[in-house]
């Protein structure tokens, strides 16, 4: 492991200001950073521990939104009762995360910000445009049986070349987080500054190498779940390979309101099938208005995932999604009867 410089933070716009300079990285729980530059995968010549900085509290707003603070411990954030009632599709995806023990160390704000787990990516020994752009992609004819079928640039929208890079989103949060339409509150080298969450996570493009639009230097401070009527019959539903400490082999969070059997209103979003945590708008219009039925629910499901170009050994994760979307919904629906 390459020796780096340890620090502090005595005051987050000091933070952001070191960061800023090129080779300094922020430490939260450590959990993903660390193993990182133990396989050398980043180099950072130092470290700004910001774990000392007052950004953990769990604020329930009164008009029924949250704001979290980017420190909070993630066990912290799955067991707030308010959470629990407003946001379940949160605490599911949250509690489905890592282990126990990770729960406890991992922040929300480096949940957001931990790398993807494409195996080529942590091995660097190959070829990997993420890790060092324009080396290649070693994972389209190697193992891709986790990578993306969405999103990746393979297939129409880029028919002449092959994708640039096949990793996929590893964070069970961020899926959630793409539910409710979170607003993602940062502190830049410019001030204070907000995104939402669809504008903070990015497809790969040419741009490989950056995971987010996050501006160089930047600190997560909050995560704000604005009201969302809607996310209180929400759910988080994950398939791996065990039923613990394993990432997603896909997943989908679902909002449903059903009345009268029609479905007046819906939300999907995928984790596990792209480099961002994927909405599924396609789904949601073609459902809206429609019978709540497994008919209707297998049509939105196809609808979505007509976009996904499969390569030769993740052909799999289509009827998966398919199937948890059909299951997730299925299942709400009776428990709204
Ligand atoms: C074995 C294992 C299994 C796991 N399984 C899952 C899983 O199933 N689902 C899942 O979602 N996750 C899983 N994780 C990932 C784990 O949840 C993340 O490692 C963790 O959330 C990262 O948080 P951290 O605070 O430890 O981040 P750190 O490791 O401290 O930081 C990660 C990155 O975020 C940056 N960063 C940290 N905080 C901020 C901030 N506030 N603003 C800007 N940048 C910041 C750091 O500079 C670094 O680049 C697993 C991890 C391990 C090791």
């Amino acid at each position: 492991m390459k020796p780096f410089a340890y620090q502090r933070a005595e005051a987050a716009d000091s933070a952001v200001a070191t960061v800023a300079r090129a080779g300094a990285a922020f430490l939260a729980g450590g959990t993903n950073i660390v193993d990182l530059m133990k396989l050398g995968v980043t180099a950072p010549d130092l470290l700004i521990d910001v774990t000392g900085l007052p950004l953990r509290d769990i604020e329930a707003l009164p008009d029924g939104g949250m704001r979290v603070g980017a420190l909070t411990a993630n066990c912290d954030l799955a067991i707030d009762p308010v959470l629990r009632t407003r946001f379940p599709a949160v605490a599911l995806a949250l509690l489905s995360g890592a282990s126990a023990q990770l729960r406890n160390r991992a922040t929300v704000g480096g949940n957001l910000m931990q790398r993807t787990r494409c195996r080529y990516f942590v091995d660097v020994t190959k070829p990997c445009n993420k890790r060092q752009p324009g080396a290649g992609c070693a994972a389209l004819d190697g193992e891709h049986r986790d990578l993306a079928i969405m999103g990746a640039g393979n297939g129409t929208d880029r028919p002449a070349r092959q994708p640039l890079c096949i990793a996929t989103n590893p964070s069970d949060l961020a899926v959630a987080l793409a539910l409710v339409d979170a607003q993602i509150e940062l502190l830049t080298a410019n001030g204070p500054a907000t995104m939402s969450v669809h504008e903070f996570f990015r497809l790969p493009g040419d741009r490989p190498e950056r995971d987010t639009n996050l501006p160089p230097g930047a600190l997560i401070t909050a995560v704000v779940l604005p009201a969302t009527p809607i996310a209180r019959m929400s759910t988080y539903r994950k398939v791996r390979d065990r039923s613990s400490f394993a990432f997603a082999a896909g997943s989908v969070a679902a909002a449903l309101d059903v009345r009268d059997g029609i479905v007046r209103d819906v939300r999907l979003a995928y984790g596990a099938v792209a480099h961002r945590p994927w909405r599924a708008y396609a789904a949601e219009r073609l459902l809206r208005g429609q019978a709540a039925t497994v008919d209707s629910f297998e049509r939105a499901a196809d609808e979505e995932l007509a976009a996904a170009r499969p390569l030769r050994d993740n052909a799999y994760k289509v009827p998966l999604i398919r199937n948890l979307t059909v299951g997730v919904l299925r299942g709400m629906t009776e428990a709204s009867w």
